[in-house]
């Protein structure tokens, strides 16, 4: 006995030396322990076994190491006593030896080893859940079953059929597989170009099944490389059904993914306990998780996975709601604000000052504002308005309220030319209604007639503001003796205190993350929030995303502004187009032109904007002024560069997307934008709201290499239409939210199945989301105890992409400015 414990001993030895490869004995460990266990007699007499149905070679690897790990440390804690104590219940424990959940590794699953394991890494899937909930990109509807004489060329088609014969053939250059299959209706070819291997699989009877398109060669029908598999089980995966198509990264095909989601699926999409009470899922006619999890890779039917992505998308949004919802009252119900006086007169006494009077617009979002700053609790407003609708005045009014009420104002701009231009503006407008009383650099104090001020200071504090100011202003900032200040992200860093901050106001928002709008918030003791927007989102998604914020539309241009004259240029007029542009300067205006490349580095970007550059000065007008601006400047460079352009010194400034937002240049009436088919609309009319600003009539030329009538349509609708809200609908409808452009640290990117679209099925979701927080809104429930921790959970990825993005954007501007 103690003799073949200790032969075992050895042998598990070495086979954990080995690395549990099944390799320790000749013929695998099973046939050993076959062995092992007739020598030590019955399980049922003998004090130590290894069941007989025990397979070690069916075992994962992790499981293997578990099991030789734990078998040998009771062997080695015996072997010295003559009775051995290990109980047959003690080693069938061990197997299986893993306790597996829905957060294991996916290497628990058969066929998933170290390489593939790495592959699905690369796509973020790590355990079961994850692939659970790793959608196919689309199905091919192989459903439709045919007999070969049923087969028609052209359309997609399944065929189970017999095969007759298959054998390795040259067709052209390639080895591959020709093979012939039929069923009693009649015989069909198929083909597998550069798969040679696959001849020795389709052995002669073999029953199988092959989906896709049926082609004609010399007159006859011919299946080219078709799906296939043998039909060796019901349960088709590949071929026969609607046939779920994954993204794939190097070193996974199709096949292979397909099998392995396939016994995910099958193996622990049942598992998922259903968070979703049963009351909402009766109300709002949604099936089950488990089948939707289950339909939504491998769908009986078309209908079937409708239901299913209906279910998960309602999921989607009803949990972001949830999180957006609660945020919200937290911030509002549970937090102390200042409630400001004066509002009214002070806002009153700055519009007045103005050169010009307020849309009705702009005045109804004042009142909107002003409503809220008179509460004693924080004020969380989203303010959406079209390029040149006028926010900045909003802005000012809403900033002096804290100063009139002795309170301090900050104004966050994404990029240190926006918040210089912001402090220029600033600057002009208290000229008219104050009194320069002294001026350094970055700092300007004007006497101020407000309620409770006799002056009023202004600073402006980006990285480029020198050390020693800098240092200065951080002091005077926490001493309160700065009213306004308006920066970049140098206003949320470390030194920055705040006295008391009353208002904070933060632009172009969507430049910025979740954690830099809420860091500039906790910079004062429960500021009011002005958050505000040049991307216009349709007010659905607006509340989906922002859903914590509450909502002011400006939805009207200031009067007087001429639209902007928009063209499609193909590659042919491009010279009609210079010559167009040639003139234009010739009147004295200027231009801008946009090199073609979108969201891949910074210094690609830089590069395709510098050898344009020198192509336009060298070729097309070597007699002009030509300048460059692009994000891998210094941010002094950069402004140099605007300032002369300004200034009138440069006719046309060469540029990426760098120069997006927000910039004012009244006298530059022509904006170019190169390969304007790779950018959205939505952002095209962003960089045209560049240009149109001044009382010059203006035009936008859309260069675009690509032909496709698809592109031109798209590119078209900028020449219909200049309503940014149109145009962020149509960009919806065809592009999608992943290409939506700032939404990508709100935590859409997290949705997988929910598209923006889906609008009736947000609104449902929202409705229930309100009702559930009206119940419980902790989810403390018990009812609700799973919802609550599937919440949790999606939160938490949420809250991590939305890190992961700040810091990105907080390298990237820290690379701005190095
Ligand atoms: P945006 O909403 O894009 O930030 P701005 O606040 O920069 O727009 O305003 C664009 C221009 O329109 C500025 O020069 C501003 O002074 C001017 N403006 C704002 N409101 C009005 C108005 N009601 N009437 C005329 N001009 C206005
Ligand atoms: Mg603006």
């Amino acid at each position: 006995m103690n003799q073949s414990i200790e032969s075992l001993h050895k042998i598990l030895q070495l086979e954990k030396a080995k690395g549990y490869n099944n390799t320790a004995v000749i013929g695998g460990l099973d046939r050993y322990l076959q062995g092992w266990r007739s020598s030590v007699g019955d399980a049922t007499t003998s004090p130590f076994s290894i069941q007989s149905d025990f397979s070690y070679a069916a075992l994962t690897q992790q499981q293997r190491e578990t099991w030789v790990t734990t078998t040998l440390l009771k062997l080695t804690g015996k072997t010295s006593t003559s009775s051995i104590q290990i109980n047959t219940q003690a080693i069938t424990q061990v197997i299986p030896p893993v306790e597996h959940t829905l957060d294991s590794p996916i290497t628990i699953i058969k066929g998933v080893n170290q390489t593939v394991a790495k592959g699905f890494s690369r796509m973020g899937l790590i355990t079961i859940r994850d692939m659970l909930y790793f959608f196919p990109r689309r199905h091919l509807d192989y459903s439709q079953r045919r007999t070969v004489s049923e087969l028609e060329a052209g359309t997609e088609q399944t065929l189970v059929a017999t095969v007759f014969e298959a054998q390795q053939v040259n067709l052209g250059t390639r080895r591959s597989t020709e093979a012939y299959i039929g069923d009693n209706t009649g015989t069909i070819r198929a083909v597998w170009f550069n798969q040679p291997y696959l001849a020795r699989t389709l052995r002669p009877h073999s029953k199988i099944v092959v989906s896709g398109k049926v082609g004609v060669f010399k007159g006859k029908n011919v299946f080219e490389s078709p799906e296939w598999e043998l039909m060796e089980f019901d349960d088709l995966v590949h071929t026969g059904r609607l046939v779920p198509v994954y993204p794939l990264t190097q070193g996974l095909t199709s096949r292979v993914v397909r099998r392995i989601l396939k016994q995910v699926i099958d193996g622990w999409a049942h598992q998922m306990s259903d968070y979703l009470p049963n009351e909402i899922q009766t109300r709002c006619g949604l099936i089950p998780l488990a089948s939707a999890l289950e339909q939504a890779h491998f769908p009986k039917t078309l209908y079937a996975k409708d239901q299913a992505r209906r279910r998960l998308a309602f999921d989607e949004f009803f949990i972001l709601q949830l999180g957006v919802i609660s945020k919200k009252h937290n911030w509002q119900e549970l937090q102390q604000g200042n409630a400001l006086d004066a509002v009214d007169e002070t806002i009153q006494r700055f519009v007045s000052s103005l050169p010009f009077s307020l849309t009705k617009a702009q005045e109804r979002v004042l009142k909107e504002i002003g409503t809220d700053l008179k509460q004693p609790k924080p004020m969380s407003r989203l303010l959406q308005g079209d390029v040149g609708s006028g926010k900045t005045v909003i802005a000012i009014a809403s900033l002096l309220t804290a100063v009139a009420n002795g309170l301090q104002g900050a104004l966050m701009a994404p990029t240190e030319i926006l918040a210089e231009q912001h402090f220029n503006s600033i600057l002009t407008l208290f000229e008219r209604i104050g009194h320069l009383e002294q001026r350094q650099s970055n700092l300007c104090t004007y006497s101020y007639l407000l309620p409770s001020k006799r002056s009023l200071t202004v600073a402006l504090l980006t990285g480029s503001v020198s050390p020693k100011e800098k240092q200065a202003t951080h002091q005077s900032i926490r001493e309160g003796s700065i009213d306004l200040v308006i920066g970049t992200q140098a206003l949320i860093q470390k030194g920055v205190h705040f006295a008391n901050l009353g208002v904070a106001v933060v632009d172009e928002q969507h430049r910025f993350g979740v954690m830099q709008r809420s860091a500039l918030s906790q910079k004062g003791t429960q500021p009011h929030i002005l958050v505000m927007s040049a991307t216009p989102i349709p007010r659905t998604l607006a509340l989906t995303l922002y859903g914590d914020l509450n909502l002011s539309i400006i939805d009207q241009l200031p009067p007087g502004r001429k639209a902007i004259r928009t063209r499609c240029v193909s590659p042919e007029q491009r010279e009609k187009a210079y010559s167009f542009l040639r003139s234009k300067i010739e009147e004295e205006r200027q231009a801008f032109i946009i090199c073609p490349l979108v969201e891949e580095s910074d210094k690609i970007e830089a590069k395709a904007a510098i050898q344009e550059y020198q192509r336009l000065s060298e070729m097309a007008f070597p007699d002009l002024r030509l300048g460059l601006l692009h994000g891998r400047m210094t941010n002094s460079e950069k402004e140099k560069i605007m300032r002369s352009f300004r200034a009138r010194e440069l006719d046309i400034l060469v540029t990426t997307s760098v120069v997006e937002v927000g910039i004012d240049v009244p006298n530059a009436t022509i904006m170019m934008v190169e390969g304007a088919d790779r950018f959205g609309l939505s952002q095209l009319h962003q960089f045209r709201g560049r240009v149109g600003r001044g009382e010059h009539q203006s035009f936008c030329l859309l260069l675009s290499e690509s032909t496709s009538t698809e592109a031109q349509e798209r590119l078209g609708v900028l020449e219909r239409t200049q309503d940014g809200f149109l145009l962020a609908e149509e960009d919806l409808r065809l592009r999608g939210p992943g290409d939506f452009f700032g939404t990508r640290q709100s935590g859409l990117s997290n949705l997988r199945m929910a598209k923006l679209s889906d609008v009736s099925i947000l609104e449902l979701a929202r409705e229930e989301a309100i009702r559930m927080f009206g119940q419980d809104p902790e989810l403390k429930k018990p009812e609700h105890v799973l919802l609550a921790k599937e919440r949790n959970h999606i939160w938490e990825q949420r809250i991590a992409s939305a890190e992961g993005k700040s810091k990105r954007t907080h390298a990237a501007s820290q690379a701005d400015s190095s």
